[in-house]
């Protein structure tokens, strides 16, 4: 049996209690337990979960709903400027936030993208804000799981606006997107959409754009950027939500388009509360975020079969020789699983 060098966790009722009462140290604990990868913290963040998801502000029928919006962009399109501008304005406005991250490249030993500067420093400082850095885990989905049970634990310590931010570089938009209202792209002017690494899919998930550093000689840039961009959004199916998603200008050093921003957002949040969206968007995020977790756990309850263990080398050596295709293989091997468990 291994044991843990760790110090004790709190019990289940102090987490509960801890994080219900806004105790931001208790909330980091949670979080801490809920990234942990021992099997005896799973159980212990599985009670917390679910002892605090019922009396979230996002449990169905709640009156006031935490807005979960996403943010991505490339590396240095001025994300966390952003952030720390956005997140200012809403907690000078008396509205707390909670920023957490999804960071792709956190499972690489090299470190992360997002993680290695100093970030959002002004508002870190805030007591109305919390900042998370990014959870680390060993595959893309993990990290999400992480974030997204993250999110539950702040909403539940009450804050208001959650705020996950990702780096535009790969799938974890798609994560990301999965787990929240409202989608903003941040881009730049003159960059080229290729040059930004953007794919017409993200301009697709997106209820907003934003041209940031819309500011000094880029002003004009941005300016046509933005009827570009426009253009080119009508151009796209109607959205689901029922808001035409719009183009912004902001300069997040200059503290510009911020207030704008944040209205849009408002607005969409009333619309899709009243036409439905974001009830059906909720319940199919939840939905399919359960079915990625029993797919998950049943691929890995699976190959910790012993037959499954045991047989597959030999079925992995035809594979490769050739002898038997890998559709046929498969199958054969799971049949042989099933008809000795
Ligand atoms: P991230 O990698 O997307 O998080 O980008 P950062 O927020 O770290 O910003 C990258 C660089 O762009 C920094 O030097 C910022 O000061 C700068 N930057 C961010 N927003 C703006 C803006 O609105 N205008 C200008 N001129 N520079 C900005």
């Amino acid at each position: 049996m291994a044991f843990s060098s760790q110090k004790p966790r709190l019990s289940v009722n102090e987490y509960v209690a801890g994080i219900q009462s806004g105790n931001r140290f208790i909330l980091s604990k949670a979080i801490t337990l809920i990234e942990s990868e021992l099997s005896a913290d799973a159980s212990i963040a599985d009670q917390v979960l679910q002892q605090v998801m019922p009396v979230t502000p996002n449990a169905f029928g709640a009156k006031d709903k935490a807005i979960r919006l996403g943010i991505t962009g490339v590396p240095g399109v001025g994300k966390s400027t952003f952030i720390e501008a956005l997140g200012n304005y809403l907690v000078t406005s008396g509205i707390s936030v909670a920023v957490l991250t999804v960071d792709p490249s956190s499972q690489k030993t090299r470190g992360s993208i997002m993680g290695d500067k100093t970030r959002m420093t002004m508002l870190s400082q805030h007591p109305m804000a919390f900042i998370r850095p990014s959870a680390t885990g060993t595959y893309l989905g993990g990290v999400a799981r992480k974030t997204r049970e993250a999110m539950l634990l702040c909403e539940a310590a009450g804050y208001q606006v959650m705020i996950v931010e990702t780096v535009g570089v790969g799938q974890s938009e798609t994560e990301v997107r999965d787990m929240v209202d409202f989608f903003l792209l941040l881009m730049l002017a003159g960059a080229g959409d290729e040059l930004q690494g953007i794919k017409k899919g993200i301009i697709e998930m997106a209820d907003a754009l934003v041209i940031n550093k819309a500011d000094g000689d880029n002003t004009k840039n941005a300016k046509e950027a933005r009827q570009n961009y426009t253009q080119a959004l009508h151009l796209l199916p109607p959205a689901e939500s029922g808001v035409v998603p719009a183009v912004f200008l902001s300069s997040a050093t200059e503290n510009q388009g911020i207030e704008d921003i944040w209205q849009f957002i408002k607005a969409f949040e009333q619309t899709t509360t009243r036409n439905h969206y974001l009830q059906k968007l909720r319940e199919q995020q939840n939905l399919q975020w359960f079915h990625k977790t029993l797919h998950s756990l049943m691929v890995k309850a699976l190959s910790q079969q012993e037959n499954m263990q045991s047989m597959l080398p030999a079925i992995e050596q035809q594979v490769r020789q050739g002898i038997l295709p890998a559709t046929q293989a498969a199958r054969q091997l799971l049949e042989a699983v099933f008809s000795k468990t």
